[in-house]
């Protein structure tokens, strides 16, 4: 029996996706091997690679003065990359809005004059910090900020209006919502959250930003190394691209993002409407920040925490437990988690709190 996972990553994948992709695991079309089989350098692998790029760029609307890049070392390795490739003056300004925001500043320090411009540590990263251009130094290198919060519950609903280029971790919202690529200089993700299978890292890169790495940047490290290879300078994680291949079909056949972006806000509606009426679950996110692809709740008792999560696994919904910064509970509510499945979980939280008043 399948369950409903809301894990926050590695995550749901679409349920065709993984039919399709357990169709073909023995002979892929024709080539009588597993694509985790066959070479990077092999025709049919190219049409796997340079289909993914392609639906990237559609899908995303990627300008054509930006490239994608299909890269591994997930998300945090990209703390480092970030300040390695693009660091030119030596200075960049971040936004701190939670766990990965926080490593990623505190990888960031190690390479220059790294500013906090703004955070919402004061109240436990339970909403997004009002800035604006003066917010940041006009002569940085770039801005940072982490798009979606994945174990607080925000987001930028907009995103800050800066001079220098905005870099933003899109890990765990991208494909979500509709992303205006041009308004950033670089964007990235770990693929375990909406895309893919864990092991692929997408960068989304204006191309004047590429070639400009620090002199210690490390070969792997520099975006120029993969993007004047088209991302096959050496093997790349192949089977975590075929899956994104196949989640970007999907995407694309559902009306792309837009169409996706519809479900997400109706799932994340059902489930905070539900929670803000409840007399026993409470979210503390303030409401315009909150993010809809993660939502974390409390009752309010570690006791009925530990109780709820237990219960809730044993009708099939699982992995529902919050970070452990955080306590309680969190639902992560990406792309491939079914409307069904919010509506199973808000049922099953009605039920939990008639039983537990
Ligand atoms: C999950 C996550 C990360 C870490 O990703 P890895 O691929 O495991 O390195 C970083 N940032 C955000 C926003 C995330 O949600």
């Amino acid at each position: 029996m399948r369950v409903y996972n809301f894990s926050a990553g590695p995550s749901m994948l679409f349920e065709d996706v993984l039919k399709e992709a357990q169709s073909s695991f023995l002979d892929y079309e024709g080539s009588g091997m597993s694509v985790t089989e066959m070479s990077h350098r092999a025709k049919v692998y190219d049409g796997i690679h340079t289909e993914c790029l392609a639906l990237f760029t559609e899908l995303m609307k990627v300008p054509e003065d930006y490239q994608v890049l299909l890269l591994q070392g997930g998300a945090s390795q990209q703390f480092d990359a970030i300040p390695l490739n693009l660091l030119t003056n030596g200075k960049a300004d971040y936004v701190v809005t939670g766990n990965f925001a926080n490593l990623a500043y505190k990888q960031a320090k190690k390479y220059g004059d790294i500013r906090l411009a703004a955070s919402s540590e004061d109240k436990t990263y339970t909403y997004i910090p009002k800035v604006t251009k003066d917010s940041f130094r006009k002569d940085a290198s770039y801005v940072h900020i982490t798009s979606n919060n994945t174990i607080f519950g925000t987001r930028w609903k907009e995103f800050p209006e800066t001079d220098a280029p905005l870099v933003a971790d899109v890990s765990s919202e991208i494909l979500s919502r509709e992303i205006d690529v041009s308004k950033f200089g670089l964007l990235y993700a770990g693929a375990q959250k909406n895309i893919s299978a864990a092991g692929l890292t997408v960068v989304i890169v204006r191309k004047d930003l590429i070639g400009h790495e620090l002199p210690i940047c490390p070969t792997m490290l520099a975006y120029k190394t993969q993007a004047d290879k088209n991302s096959l300078y050496n093997t790349p994680p192949a089977f975590s691209i075929y899956i994104a291949m196949l989640t970007l079909r999907h995407l694309k056949k559902m009306g792309g993002i837009s169409a996706i972006n519809k479900i997400n806000e109706e799932k994340a509606a059902l489930l905070y409407d539900f929670i803000d009426n409840s007399t026993l679950f409470k979210n503390y996110v303030n409401k315009e920040d909150r993010s809809i692809m993660n939502v974390p709740f409390v009752t309010g008792s570690e006791e009925l925490d530990a109780k709820f999560v237990k219960e809730a696994a044993a009708n099939g919904l699982v992995s529902i437990k919050g970070h452990r910064l955080v306590g309680g509970m969190r639902a992560s509510i990406y792309n491939a988690m079914p409307v069904e499945g919010v509506k199973k979980l808000i049922e099953f939280m009605k039920k939990f709190e008639l039983e537990n008043k």
